[in-house]
């Protein structure tokens, strides 16, 4: 993550800071939204976030709760209506049935359930296989458990689809779980049914735990089949990781939760009573209304992410930077190789002579390299204007 070098004495080691943490390298897409943001006029495909307002009926819910005065804690574990309808949905939409007193609970995101789970399974010297390119979270989360994370890079020859048998070859004595997020952040690639099938089988082979980040998983273009954690021997093995951030454009409130084996979300129980204590109610109220009632309100959006998909695709192609099309998140990783530049010279110049803004491949690990991420979670219009300036920018350099 070059792009940190612009902000050097933010990472020089101070005698309190403790060791793990001091090597950690900061977010490559924070540093970069940093010069970003120093610049007017910039159209951004760069955030990983909805551009739509989070639906009425949910920010009236919001609205309603604090009118009651719900302005307690909950549960630790959070909300029971919150997590009945947390079960409900994942038994119906992903193939998994889950009890809501014993084996749910509801984080900060889906950035807590992620952070719960690793400091509640690793033990130091750990290994958590991952790939990469992967959300820029992933390997800080493993390391801030004291644990070592283990990328498996996976390809644009295989639609960026993680290979069962690349995983096998990586696993040691050492290794304690898998961390799979599809569909993808950043390449919008999605698992197959074969696919979840050969890596559900390596897990169970040797005994690893599985944990199935599905945080993008209504904003999926194709069929979406049930989770990993519905093969057979899985459910005893994953935990199961959502949200509310993408599919309802809800990522200010915060809410996520975890699903899996009561002895698992017990022990991220216990972290998160101890760290965190509870969700924020009210906002766990407005979740509870966007499952009852966001259905046609997310579809609707995962309809203009559709044609916004198709639209950036066909015009990154036309400009002779490479994509498919992706099955499901809203991101598109073109490969931009052939300009001759690498991904940090390609975005850093796009920025300064275009002024548009993408995410540089290699903020999502060394595998990024010769990719770029653009999110088409930006209006039409946007989308249209970058565009037009990435092909000019394209030309130029030809
Ligand atoms: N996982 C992935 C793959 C993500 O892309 C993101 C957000 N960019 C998160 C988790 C975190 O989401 P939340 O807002 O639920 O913490």
């Amino acid at each position: 993550m070059k792009f940190m070098s612009a902000s050097k004495s933010h990472h020089e080691r101070h005698h309190w800071v403790a060791g793990h943490i001091a090597g950690l390298p900061r977010s490559g897409i924070r540093d970069f939204f940093e010069l970003v943001s120093a610049r007017d006029e910039v159209v951004s495909l760069g955030i990983g976030e909805p551009d739509f307002v989070t639906p009425w009926s949910i920010r009236e819910a919001t609205i309603y709760a604090l009118d009651q005065g719900h302005t307690s804690y909950t549960s630790n574990l959070g909300l029971i209506s919150l997590r009945r309808e947390c079960c409900r949905y994942v038994q119906s939409e992903f193939g998994v049935d889950y009890q809501p007193d014993q084996e749910c609970i509801v984080t900060v995101g889906v950035s807590e359930g992620l952070d719960l789970v690793m400091r509640a399974i690793l033990n130091p010297g750990d290994e958590v296989i991952y790939h990469q390119p992967a959300f820029v979270s992933y390997a800080p989360a493993i390391a801030m458990a004291h644990a070592r994370p283990v990328p498996v890079h996976t390809r644009e020859a295989d639609g960026f689809v993680l290979s069962a048998a690349d995983v096998e070859n990586k696993i040691t004595p050492k290794t304690k779980a898998l961390l799979l997020n599809y569909p993808n952040n950043p390449t919008g690639a999605n698992l197959g049914e074969p696919e979840k099938a050969a890596l559900a089988k390596v897990a169970v082979k040797h005994d690893l735990l599985v944990i199935t980040d599905e945080i993008y998983s209504e904003l999926t273009y194709g069929l979406r089949g049930a989770s990993i954690a519905a093969y057979p021997g899985m459910r005893e093995r994953t935990v199961f990781l959502h949200g509310f951030s993408k599919a309802y454009a809800m990522t200010g409130y915060r809410i996520g939760y975890a699903c899996g084996p009561h002895q698992l979300i017990d022990a991220m129980m216990k972290v998160h009573q101890y760290s965190m204590m509870c969700a924020c109610g009210f906002a766990q109220e407005a979740a509870v209304e966007a499952l009852r009632n966001g259905r046609d309100e997310r579809e609707a959006m995962r309809e203009e992410y559709r044609q916004r998909r198709n639209v950036i695709v066909k015009r990154l192609n036309d400009m002779g930077l490479p994509c498919s099309l992706p099955d499901g998140a809203f991101y598109v990783f073109p490969r931009i190789s052939d300009t001759g530049l690498d991904s940090q010279q390609f975005a850093m110049r796009l920025l300064e002579q275009k002024n548009v803004a993408v995410v540089p491949g290699t903020a999502f690990g060394e595998a990024g390299e010769g990719y770029v991420r653009c999110s088409y979670a930006a209006s039409m219009t946007d989308i249209e204007t970058a565009m037009t300036r990435m092909r000019e920018f394209v030309n130029e350099l030809s």
